[in-house]
């Protein structure tokens, strides 16, 4: 009996489907039959935490006991997930009688059905059968799914043709932090209008007839060229293209991206929008400094620094910052980092207190500038620090760093 299986899109949606267990197999699975609409019943006298979890939040039903003959009245599809193989093989040799589909998760042989590995791209559901290497199985699956991301495997009819604007953070840089929406969005777009900061190593792989709009050579002064951006990507909009505006980190976090949303909206062209990793998280994560840790803070606040305190135009509070005993990040910070750090001082924040300098997150210069606020100006300094970077003020920069804050 060596057939290969036959494949087929079963249709779940509201269809009772029963996983007869509660382990780490039956918790793999239960996901993508609630994906797929299925009326997912549980039979196990325990399951794991994260079952659990799908109980209460009220996705499947639990049947908190061992497997009855009756659970499988009115039964479509049928997972034997348990660990103990006399209940499995009881379950497949009632399915077989009763002529319903079985997976065996012990045994795949012994089963009527076999559970490929899936996965999901614009639409289009990938499910690869391995001839019992389930790993190989995965491979191949992993392999189809990043060619059709990177657009190695073209499927041009499935591409969304539909115009307007989608606003894409393109996260802190390297390009492996972008979210898969955001990539599907940058290949599929006609216009790509990108900033200094987005993510260029992406910009190499476009397809050859996408325009590319390179905002840094775009006329100087801040606001002609915010101007000059919403005039481009609402005149390539309304020219029906598929026009990507995209930006590092997130476009709402100091990105004017709500100023793209509106310009787009009065002119009534559609526009979406698809978050980013933003830096003032991400770029001190990556130098391994958390903005917030249990018992040292309970608040971080992420500051834009390109106004110095005092400033008629800033809408800082540097007296409150000072006051709060949380993270500050600090953004566009580096040529105002000496007046921000001696207001902060002012305001009450001890000068001792910790300072991390992360320049360059995830490219091959990235650095971290150690100081406290006290030292900061000097600091920056000596070591000749240039944008772009984050300045992390606070105790969670010594919980990162012990060796140079204690002893
Ligand atoms: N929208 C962006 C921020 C734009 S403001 C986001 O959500 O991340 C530009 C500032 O972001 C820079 O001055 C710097 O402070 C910070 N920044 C962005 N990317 C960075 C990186 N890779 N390394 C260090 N700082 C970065």
């Amino acid at each position: 009996m060596d057939f290969p299986p036959y494949p087929s899109g079963l249709q779940l949606a509201g269809r009772r489907v029963v996983v007869v267990g509660g382990g780490s197999v039956a918790q793999r699975r239960v996901p993508q039959l609630i994906a797929s609409g299925a009326d997912v019943h549980v039979v196990s006298p325990g399951v794991t935490p994260a079952i659990e979890g799908l109980v209460g939040s009220g996705e499947i039903t639990w049947h908190a006991r061992g497997f009855e003959d009756a659970d499988l009245d009115g039964a479509w599809y049928v997972v034997a997930a348990t660990d103990e193989r006399a209940v499995n093989d009881r379950v497949s040799t009632l399915c077989e009688d009763l002529r319903i589909f079985c997976v065996r998760s012990d045994d795949a042989t012994q089963g009527s059905a076999w559970t490929p590995a899936v996965g999901r791209h614009a639409g289009v559901t990938v499910a690869v059968l391995g001839d019992r290497d389930p790993r190989r199985s995965v491979q191949v699956r992993d392999e189809i799914l990043e060619g059709l991301r990177e657009g190695v495997i073209a499927a041009p009819h499935h591409r969304d043709r539909t115009p307007g604007v989608t606003l894409v953070g393109g996260g802190p840089g390297d390009p492996e932090l972008m979210t898969v929406a955001g990539r599907k969005a940058l290949m599929e777009a006609d216009v790509v209008v990108a900033d200094r900061l987005a993510p260029r190593e992406l910009l190499g792989e476009l397809p050859a007839d996408v325009e590319l709009v390179d905002v840094a050579k775009l006329p100087r002064g801040r606001s002609a060229q915010q101007e000059e951006i919403n005039r481009v990507i609402v005149d390539r909009a309304l020219a029906g293209k598929r026009v990507v505006r995209f930006k590092g980190g997130d476009n709402f976090v100091f990105g004017r991206g709500y100023e793209e949303v509106l310009a787009c909206r009065d002119a009534g062209v559609p526009v979406t929008v698809v978050p980013g990793l933003t830096s003032p998280v991400a770029v001190p994560a990556i130098a391994g400094i958390p903005v917030t840790h249990r018992g040292v803070t309970h608040e971080f606040a992420v500051v834009s620094g390109h106004l110095p305190p005092g400033h008629p135009e800033s809408l800082v509070d540097y007296g409150a910052l000072a006051r709060m005993r949380g993270t500050i990040v600090l953004m566009m910070g580096v040529e105002n980092a000496p007046a921000i750090a001696a207001a902060l001082v002012d305001g009450g924040r001890p000068a001792d207190t910790p300072v991390a300098v992360v320049c360059d997150g995830t490219m091959p210069t990235q650095r971290t500038v150690l100081a406290r606020l006290g030292t900061l100006a000097e600091r920056l300094a000596e070591e000749r620090v240039r944008p772009p970077a984050i300045i992390v003020v606070g105790e969670v920069v010594r919980i990162a760093h012990p060796e140079a804050f204690d002893g």
